[in-house]
């Protein structure tokens, strides 16, 4: 990073409300947001929050394609089908009824319609 880029880094504040970013000499350490934004009045209060709200969406964003995935994974070797007790086990391998219901779970929880051999 070259001297100018650092000091503007140095002292660089952003709004994520409005994604305006400018010089602010009064920056202290570890500041990230501005006070007040000069061009949409967002505080860094409300700035906090954004990026709050921003992680957990992409956390759950992340939680969700992992369930997809593993729903995919399930799926590409044929679904699941009941054993003879009831229980879901994956056709791939119909000992590992675990996998077999937690796969049932995720299709739940994502509102996905479960791949089941009849
Ligand atoms: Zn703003």
């Amino acid at each position: 990073m070259s001297q100018r880029a650092e000091l503007e880094d140095k002292h660089t504040v952003i709004c994520l409300g409005c994604n305006a970013e400018w010089i602010d000499p009064s920056k202290k350490p570890g500041q990230k947001y501005a006070k007040r934004c000069k061009n949409c009045g967002r505080t860094s209060e409300q700035n906090q929050r954004i990026a709050r709200r921003r992680k957990l969406d992409s956390e759950q964003r992340g939680m969700i394609n992992a369930l997809a995935e593993f729903c995919d994974t399930i799926e590409d070797t044929g679904g699941v089908k009941k054993d003879d007790k009831g229980y879901h086990v994956p056709v791939a391998d119909e000992d590992w009824i675990d996998l077999g219901e937690a796969y049932m779970r995720a299709c739940d929880a994502l509102g996905r319609k479960p791949v089941e051999e009849s």
